[in-house]
């Protein structure tokens, strides 16, 4: 007979538990058999002892089976998904995914609300006037069968455990353990249905993991749990030290998103896009160049089908924030950097971000990065433009701004390439 208390002894202890055990946790605690603080204890030795390859399986697999997946075998073309474990000014999948439909694949975004400086792939595009992104499972296929591309809400079905389980640490300083992270992206991921997965682990001063070494970690544990799971997947590890692109916020970035599908995306930018869109294509078996399909207009035309098929005016003016303000350089020399944490927390003070979950975010908020690592600048030129609803928000914005902005006297070398390294596992 098991019980949570002997589990939460054991794994307290630096032991493991069995598939059993793990099973029997959580239909325990999806019937209220296990209480809410066991978990929590159970969780907090998890993240001292970390689970072995076996524990941190079974656990994903339960998490899994805690809810429903989506059945994408209607879908005739492969089915390809990038993850993101999330930056400043990161805007990649508002272009990848119509840009990966080009190739012909399908891609089957199902996205989160961003919370804290880092922003989210459905608050961007809920600035496009029109634009759902609550589809049922049904409309969710057919708009990938006939657009290739669809980004919506992850539905109450999909893994429930982890809802649950993520409110707790959440709450309870559980949030930064390798393998609850690991298994709560690829519980989600792999309940989603897709074939084939790329992810994109982010590391600097503006994601979530801040070392190299732990970012490795994880897109490596990642990586293991897909093709356990039998789902082809690979990770990129990319910089995130400075905002990705110029644009930080919703309608910003979705402009900054459609110039990118016409063809004038920023370098750093393009080069995570297109790195991500390489290899989702070689998962998906799908011979194609996505540069040319960005020169011939096929990807904006895809990106359009997308917007048009979920309710939405791909080609709406959006919403510009009524009040600006420009921050300029304080001396002469050389833009050295420009963090992305400070960037992002001024973007989310400014309101671009939710501190709280049930909070709303502004659609016109945010920044542009008028300069970049690496810009010769003159005494008062601009760097930064702050954009805001409400000009009483720009103090505290530039609070967050005070370190961010370092311009030194003698020419940095140049930034280094925002991909670092391609972990197929
Ligand atoms: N994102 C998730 O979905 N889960 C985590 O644990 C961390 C980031």
């Amino acid at each position: 007979m098991t019980d949570a208390v002997s589990l939460i002894q054991r794994k307290r202890d630096g032991g493991t538990l069995t598939d059993a055990e793990i099973r029997w946790l959580f239909t325990a605690y999806a019937d209220d058999e296990v209480a809410d603080e066991q978990m929590s204890a159970l969780l907090m030795a998890i993240f001292f002892q970390g689970m072995d390859t076996a524990e941190l399986r079974t656990w994903t697999a339960a998490m899994i089976d805690s809810g429903d997946r989506l059945d994408l075998s209607p879908v005739t073309r492969p089915t390809v998904d990038k993850h993101s474990t999330g930056g400043v000014g990161d805007k990649v999948s508002l272009i990848l995914a119509p840009l990966v439909a080009a190739c012909g694949a399908a891609v089957p975004q199902l996205s989160g609300r961003g919370l804290g400086h880092t922003g989210g792939t459905l608050d961007k595009l809920d600035a496009i006037p029109g634009f759902t992104s609550a589809l049922s499972p049904e409309r969710t296929i057919q708009i990938l069968q006939e657009a290739g591309a669809v980004i919506a809400a992850a539905g109450s079905g999909l893994a429930p455990a982890d809802r649950r389980l993520y409110a707790l640490r959440d709450v309870t300083g559980t949030v930064e353990s390798i393998p609850l992270i690991a298994s709560s992206i690829m519980s989600k991921k792999i309940a989603e249905g897709t074939e084939s997965l790329v992810l994109d682990v982010k590391v600097g001063t503006g994601a979530f993991m801040k070392s190299y070494d732990k970012a490795r970690q994880l897109a490596q544990t990642m990586v293991t749990l897909g093709r356990e799971h039998g789902v082809r997947t690979a990770a990129l590890l990319t910089r995130m030290d400075q905002p990705l692109g110029n644009a930080v916020g919703n309608a910003v970035e979705v402009e900054e998103s459609v110039q990118a599908l016409q063809g004038n995306g920023p370098p750093d930018l393009m080069r995570v896009t297109y790195a991500l869109a390489e290899r989702m294509l070689a998962l998906a078996g799908i011979n194609a160049d996505p540069r040319e399909k960005i020169a011939s207009g096929a990807a904006y035309e895809a990106y359009r089908a997308m917007i048009r098929a979920q309710g939405g005016d791909p080609e709406a003016r959006l919403r510009q924030a009524p009040h600006t303000k420009v921050i300029t350089a304080a001396t002469t020399g050389w833009l050295a950097s420009l963090d992305a944490l400070g960037v992002g927390v001024a973007a989310w003070r400014l309101g671009a971000g939710r501190a709280r979950k049930e909070d709303p975010v502004s659609a016109a908020a945010g920044i542009i990065c008028l300069a970049k690592p690496g810009d010769k600048l003159t005494r008062g030129e601009p760097v930064l433009e702050l954009r805001a609803d409400d000009e009483r928000r720009f103090a505290a914005a530039e609070q967050a701004l005070d370190q961010a902005i370092v311009i030194e006297a003698d020419q940095p070398p140049p930034p280094p390439d925002p991909v670092i390294e391609l972990i197929e596992g």
